[in-house]
This record gives structure tokens, sequence and C-alpha cells, in this order.
């Protein structure tokens, strides 16, 4: 049977977990938004081999964060070294861009220092994710992945050699055919973005024919995203 790895997804039922992994869905990323669901992705990930977790801050819950969000985020993170940081970057949609910024920069700083993979949450701020690579080029993560990434080809390369980016499509990216044939062949993921990681299945059969690449290989990419984490 075709093996999928959904590369995106948030907090789901068991059965939603066992519903997946019937149609071969063997590898799912699930990420945090906040501190209040860390806990329950900890435990998914330790109860399942197949989940693999990220925990941080989502730029669109961050009011209300305790002042000591980031040093309980660091504790969680060393009390499990396999766990990635995500869903975490910068959102121009949404209010308070500033505090959006610092709380993604300290986010970057602990990946950096503890060697996580970060999963990016963009929208309409590539500017300012730029420019804060550019700033921080010496302190950055091993590997990002861009999650309904939205930016340029041209940026998409510039990501790739300099920052090792990979690039997950959902649901939404199918209306957008040409930005994942643009992508290159060996960067491309696939995601489910909700609680029904099932999803996955189909969306990668219709990325792969739109890349005219084979399920296997996204599959394989996504290997090489958790063998770097
Ligand atoms: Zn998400």
């Amino acid at each position: 049977m075709a093996k999928y790895i959904d590369a995106h997804c948030h907090l789901m039922s068991n059965t939603e977990i066992v519903r997946a992994r019937e149609l071969g869905v063997a590898g799912m990323i699930c990420n945090g938004t906040c501190p209040s669901d860390w806990g329950d992705i900890v435990r998914l990930v330790q109860n399942n081999n197949d989940v693999f977790g990220a925990i941080g801050v989502h730029p669109w819950f961050i009011d209300d964060l305790p002042d000591d969000w980031d040093l309980e985020l660091r504790k969680t993170l060393i009390a499990n070294p396999d766990l990635m940081i995500g869903e975490i970057g910068l959102d121009k949609t949404r209010p308070n861009i500033d505090t959006q910024i610092s709380i993604f920069i300290r986010q970057l700083e602990m990946a950096y220092e503890l060697k996580r993979v970060v999963h990016l949450h963009c929208v309409r701020a590539w500017d300012l994710i730029m420019h804060i690579l550019k700033q921080n080029q010496n302190k950055l993560p091993p590997l990002f992945v861009a999650h309904g990434y939205s930016g340029t080809p041209d940026m998409m390369s510039k990501l790739i050699s300099d920052y090792n980016f990979y690039f997950s499509y959902g649901e939404r990216a199918l209306n957008m055919p040409r930005r994942i044939q643009q992508t290159p062949h060996d960067r491309i993921l696939v995601e489910s973005d909700g609680d029904v990681p099932a999803n996955v299945v189909g969306i990668a059969m219709r990325v792969a024919s739109i890349a005219n690449i084979t399920t296997d290989l996204i599959y394989e990419n996504t290997t090489q995203v958790l063998q770097n984490g």
C-alpha cells in the first residue's frame, strides 16, 4: 500500500488517527498553537509511534500568554527531544504585529539553541520574515517547513538555498497549480491542516499529479524533514 505523511495537522481524535492509518497515512505531524495544547500534543506523540509533534505559539494566539510562556516552552522541548517547534510565524492580517515579531524571534532563538525544525505560518509577511532570517543568519534552525506557502517562486529558491526550506501544500494550494509546479520536486510536502489527517491521501494524489511526481517522492521528502528534526 502507498504511504503518506501529513506534514501539518492539528490535534485529532484517536478515531481519526486510526482512520488515517487504514488509508496508508504512516506519519502525522501535529502542530501546536498555544501553551494550553502543548500537553495534549506531548501525550499524543508518546502514545502513537506515527504521530510527530511540534509545539509553539501561533501568531493568532498571542493574547493572554503567561509571562513565563517561553520558559515553559523551552522546558517542554528539552524534556521531549523529538518535538519540533510550530506552528509559529507572522500574520499581517492579524493585530499586534510587533508582539507577533518578538514572540516569533524568541521561538526562532530557541529553535537554533535546541536544533529543532520550525513549522512556519506566514500570511502577507514574507518581507518581514526575510528580514528576520537575514538578521539572524548564523542563529537559525536546521530546517523550516513553510505551511501553505504563499510567496513567490524567486523567493522559494532563496529560501531553499539559504535556509533549507520545505513547502507543504494543502487543499487551498490545489487552486494554485503553478506554485506547486514551480516548487523543486524534492521540497514538496502535503498537509491536511486540520484534525482529519486521512484527508492528506487525496491531497497527496492531486499534488503529485500537478507536479508530475509520485506520492512516494512526497513521502520520502517528509522523511527527510523528520530525520533533520
Ligand atoms: Zn495549521
